[in-house]
């Protein structure tokens, strides 16, 4: 705080995001950020070495043509269904400023994507959370009242928790007077998807992205489908902003995944396969979780502060999620890597469990 200098009075003040750790260095078990442990399908790399850079010297297609084109004609709708962005938080926080502008407070759960209260707030608009019950889950009837939009993930972050399409579509159609987004970051890895719905309900968003389940968050793509009243509502705002910021090897190389179906599907094969083994292995040294639909575990344990935990994996150069925030201040998001690097934890749990008893 302190004193503040004439020319700070009339600047936005906002408390960033806080990402997690991009820790550097050999043999580092890296469990903190969600990420795929494998590349990319190998039809992106084909893409990037041939991309010639002499290309480079025109504008992108600002509607990321070929990219949405893919997408649109692998998910079964209209390319003038989808829009494009430059990873899931673009396409997210472009939603914010677009849809979330009535007077009502935008409604979202209490443990959920820690961006949301962040863009809401640097776009100033009211918002108030709504409290999971003590499983996780949210409480439907939080969501029956006058609101400004709503936002929910979908299995959330960080609990893993999924919730059945019904008990979302009860809630859309319950505000036909505001958007409702469902964020599916996570949904690749064994949820259902609301995307059916957005024929059905006008005001329905759902947004994917390539950064989990298609091994891509370096590249920074992300998308979202809907009607096409909404979807042209979001590229008015988008083209009014900054139109081309999807790049030309990004298009490419996002177009190139989309048409790699059967890598896709066998690399989230591979994960649920590595997270319902992890499961088994961690309930056998007493920690405790919901039942995780996502690539990654939210875990308590029954006699040990996640806290300890956390800094003891760290130490042991094994990065996972600790926060110290109310409700989840015992909890770790451990995502779910390689077999091997899922073994190496477990070895590590079961001896930092076995000395510490012995202490
Ligand atoms: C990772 C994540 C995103 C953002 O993904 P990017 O496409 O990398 O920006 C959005 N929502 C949730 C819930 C996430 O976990």
């Amino acid at each position: 705080m302190g004193t503040e200098s004439g020319w700070e009075k009339n600047i936005r003040k906002v408390t960033p995001y806080v990402a997690g750790e991009q820790p550097k260095g050999e043999g580092i078990i890296k469990l903190n950020t969600n990420e795929c442990p494998y590349p990319p399908a190998p039809g992106v790399e084909r893409a990037l070495k041939e991309f010639e850079a002499g290309k480079l010297r025109l504008y992108p297609d600002m509607n990321a043509g070929k990219l949405a084109d893919g997408l649109a004609e692998y998910y079964g709708v209209r390319p003038e269904q989808i829009f494009v962005g430059v990873g899931s938080d673009d396409v997210l926080a472009l939603s914010f400023m677009t849809f979330f502008n009535g007077e009502n407070p935008l409604l979202f759960p209490d443990i959920t994507y820690s961006f949301y209260d962040v863009w809401a707030d640097v776009f100033r608009i009211p918002w108030e959370s709504c409290p999971l019950d003590s499983s996780f889950r949210i409480q439907k009837e939080d969501y029956l009242r006058p609101n400004g939009g709503i936002i929910i993930p979908n299995p959330n972050a960080p609990t893993g928790v999924l919730e059945p399409v019904c008990v979302l579509e009860e809630i859309v159609a319950a505000n036909p007077d505001s958007v409702m987004i469902v964020d599916e970051a996570y949904v690749d890895f064994g949820g259902e998807s609301m995307l059916p719905l957005v024929e059905k309900y006008e005001n329905l968003l759902v947004v994917r992205t390539f950064s989990k389940s298609r091994s891509m968050a370096g590249m920074r793509i992300g998308f979202a489908i809907g009607n096409e009243k909404l979807i042209g509502y979001l590229k008015d705002v988008k083209f009014s902003f900054n139109s081309y910021t999807m790049n030309m090897p990004a298009i490419e190389a996002g177009a190139a995944a989309v048409r790699d179906d059967a890598y896709f599907k066998e690399t989230v094969g591979k994960i649920i396969r590595t997270r319902e083994w992890t499961k088994e292995q961690l309930s056998g040294l007493g920690f405790c979780f919901p039942d995780a639909k996502g690539n990654f575990l939210f875990v308590t344990h029954d006699k040990i502060p996640a806290e300890e935990i956390f800094q003891a994996l760290k130490r042991a150069g094994i990065y996972v999620r600790y926060w110290k925030k109310p409700r989840i201040d015992n909890y770790l998001r451990i995502t779910i890597g390689t077999d091997k690097q899922m073994e190496k934890l477990v070895e590590f749990l079961k001896n930092y469990i076995k000395e510490r008893a012995n202490d």
